[in-house]
């Protein structure tokens, strides 16, 4: 146990402090935030007679025996009697120590889970410590912490019951834009880490005590404040405008492409026209689901800005996503006579010299490529609109460069988001306050729905026998596999054999392979077979996931199903279903199947509609994980929950957008308080 408080000024920072740094630990309020987990009950001694089989319970008597055993191994056995009966007290790991306080004679109090063991009830592993008849019991429950494995909850406890002290936790924030009943911050927090002992444990599990309901109703306060911050800054900024014009190239790529706009996209394009007019930089999401047709409105509104002689960049998380819409506006665009440059990480030397050049002269008017476009050395001659797709997988830091890269210019350029994966309504509100929002509700017509049907993977065969026929109907298919190499851990069928499998099982038809671990061009060789339709079958690891568009694909069969998210599906689905043919989706699966596995799979079946399949996501993992956020170590919301605290987060709106009208300051304070250095991170 450290001697140390974590108060004492040491030069040398010890490992638990070290740890608590970590943990984000540092200021006062940080630790007075640091909320426990669960709590154990230290304020009464149940009688040994009274203890059932499974309770977690807190006992104190004399030490009757103490003694080493060898059979069945070692291990400290002692026994405890308090007059009302006696417990077994059972350690395989023990040290000198323990022997010396649960000597015979010794009075402890110990604390564990009782369970019916040969003789009777023992405990093993219990805690323990030494008292005298006169040591009182904790009259408030023992708060539990997140804490991680050299941090010891005893020094972290200790550092939290003085952090809580010291914190400044006055109210900050005026009664009347409290929830109603509201309890104030300090009362609540110091409850939470301390709870009287007559609490009800349900309501401090599920956060639905007023304790709690103040904590969140905080946390989307701060929250809500800096979104609306970010908004208002940006209102500062100054964007070049840009004109529709009569005859421009908006108009005249309208007028070459082979279908004309569904009312939903022309809608969108008029609310981003309406942006780019504006002063202010554009702050736009444009979702809309897989197919819905996002990169022609990506196209028209490069097209508004290029007329007036500014420069665009679209960037995508991956090289295939990139060069699928490199192609389609190449071809869409260079007619029109925009010259455009390809960027992305695999491009090296010469060519990249020459690229790069030909951004800086400004002589290309359209930049596209993977995040390699943001890179320092890219430099803009007159950057006007950047264009992300599927923003969301991006992470934290390239969208903080993104952020940078865009701030360089006198004038900042306009930005549109693009992304499949709709947010719902609670998390758009919360997490993209200062975020405009487009939606494509409208699939272009002429679709038919996709089938989606889920299979046990006992009817691969069968699966195999339905390529066939449709193969020789001058269909294509698509086979997604999850894995590329046989791994033992993973029983996963790997794709390289079933690449094997589909063509023996197909003779005289082109059986393609796709895969993370081939070379930019021979994907691309791949992908061009397969979209002139040279290919029939393409036999893939999740690799296809995001964009690829070939009309002529109508059956798509996941494998391991169950392995996949709910969103990757869903976007994977929508490979095929792109042209008007009946489209079928094969979800093949392995028993056993998880309770999310299976609830993912069933989603599937039951709808296409993506707003839907995002409301499932959400709901079965969680909003954490929904943004990616685990893995882009964004800080999300810790307390609230969107799913079950909507009413919470609408007056945490309100409250948010009357602070900052009538007290900023006081706004400031508390998002200072709430999000510490962490602020920046929210805004990216
Ligand atoms: P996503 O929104 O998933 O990015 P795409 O932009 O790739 O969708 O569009 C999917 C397909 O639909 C493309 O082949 C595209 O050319 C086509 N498309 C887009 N808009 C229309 C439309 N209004 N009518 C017919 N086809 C369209
Ligand atoms: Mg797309």
């Amino acid at each position: 146990m450290p001697t140390d408080t974590p108060t004492s000024a040491r030069k040398e920072k010890s490992a638990p402090q070290k740890a608590m740094e970590k943990l984000g630990l540092v200021r006062d309020i940080d630790l007075a935030l640091h909320i426990p987990l669960r709590y154990e009950d230290e304020t009464r001694i149940t009688p040994i007679r009274d203890l059932r089989d499974g309770d977690i319970a807190q006992v104190e008597g004399v030490v009757s025996d103490c003694q080493i055993q060898f059979r069945p191994r070692r291990q400290l056995v002692v026994k405890l009697d308090d007059g009302s009966g006696e417990l077994v007290l059972r350690f395989l790991n023990f040290y000198p120590n323990h022997q010396k306080t649960l000597a015979a004679g010794n009075r402890v109090r110990v604390r564990g889970e009782a369970r019916g063991g040969f003789f009777g009830l023992e405990m093993v592993h219990p805690s323990f410590k030494s008292v005298d008849a006169e040591t009182p019991l904790a009259t408030a429950l023992t708060p539990v912490y997140p804490t991680s494995a050299t941090l010891p909850q005893a020094y972290l406890r200790k550092a939290i019951a003085s952090g809580l002290q010291r914190a400044d936790l006055g109210e900050l924030i005026p009664p009347e834009l409290l929830p109603r009943g509201s309890w104030n911050l300090r009362d609540s927090l110091r409850f939470l880490h301390h709870p009287t002992p007559d609490v009800s444990l349900g309501e401090l599990e599920d956060k639905t005590h007023p304790a709690w309901q103040r904590l969140k109703f905080e946390e989307l306060l701060a929250q809500q404040l800096s979104q609306l911050q970010a908004k208002n800054e940006r209102a500062l900024q100054r964007a070049p405008r840009f004109t529709v014009r009569a005859g421009g190239l908006q108009e005249k790529l309208l007028a070459a492409l082979p279908f004309s706009l569904t009312a939903a996209q022309r809608r969108v394009v008029e609310e981003i026209a309406l942006d780019l007019q504006r002063e202010v930089p554009m702050h736009r999401l444009l979702q809309g689901d897989v197919g819905s047709g996002k990169t022609v409105v990506a196209a028209l509104a490069a097209a508004i800005a290029m007329n007036e002689g500014w420069q665009c960049a679209l960037m995508a998380p991956t090289e295939i996503l990139a060069e699928q819409h490199f192609r389609k506006l190449v071809q869409w665009l260079e007619p029109l006579g925009i010259q455009t440059a390809w960027l992305t990480g695999s491009r090296k030397g010469k060519k990249r010299a020459e690229m790069l050049a030909r951004v800086a002269s400004g002589e290309a008017a359209l930049v596209v490529g993977t995040h390699a476009v943001i890179q320092s050395e890219v430099q803009f001659a007159r950057l006007g609109l950047a264009i992300i797709d599927e923003q969301h997988r991006f992470g934290v830091a390239q969208r903080l460069a993104l952020r940078d890269k865009l701030e360089q210019q006198a004038l900042e350029p306009h930005l549109l988001m693009m992304s499949a994966t709709p947010i719902p309504r609670t998390l758009a509100m919360t997490l993209f306050a200062d975020l405009d929002v487009s939606t494509i509700d409208e699939l272009p017509p002429g679709r038919t729905p996709i089938v989606t049907k889920v299979f046990s993977d006992h009817k691969r065969e069968g699966v195999i026998r339905t390529i066939a026929a449709e193969v020789a109907q001058g269909k294509q298919v698509y086979w997604v596999c999850p894995l590329i190499e046989e791994s033992e851990k993973l029983d996963l069928q790997n794709a390289t054999a079933t690449h094997e499998q589909l063509s023996a099982a197909l003779p005289g038809h082109s059986v393609g392979l796709l895969h993370g671990r081939m070379n930019a061009t021979d994907k691309a060789a791949v992908m061009a077979q397969f979209t002139a339709g040279d290919m029939k079958v393409l036999v893939s690891t999740s690799v296809i996931e995001v964009g690829v568009d070939v009309p002529n694909a109508s059956l798509m069969v996941i494998e391991h199903a169950e392995r996949f998210g709910l969103s990757q599906l869903h976007q994977l689905r929508g490979r095929v279903g792109r042209g008007s043919v009946a489209s079928v989706c094969v979800l093949l699966y392995t028993s056993p199947l998880s309770d999310t596995g299976k609830s993912r799979l069933k989603a599937m079946a039951e709808t296409n509609d993506g707003f839907e399949i995002a409301r499932r996501d959400l709901e079965i993992r969680g909003p954490g994980e929904f943004l990616g956020a685990r893995q882009s170590g964004a800080p999300l919301l810790r307390f609230a929950d969107l799913t079950l605290d909507e009413p919470l987060v609408h007056v945490a709106r309100q409250a948010a957008t009357r602070l900052l009208t009538s007290q900023p300051h006081v706004a400031e304070q508390h998002v200072a308080r709430w999000l510490g250095s962490k602020a920046e991170f929210l805004k990216a």
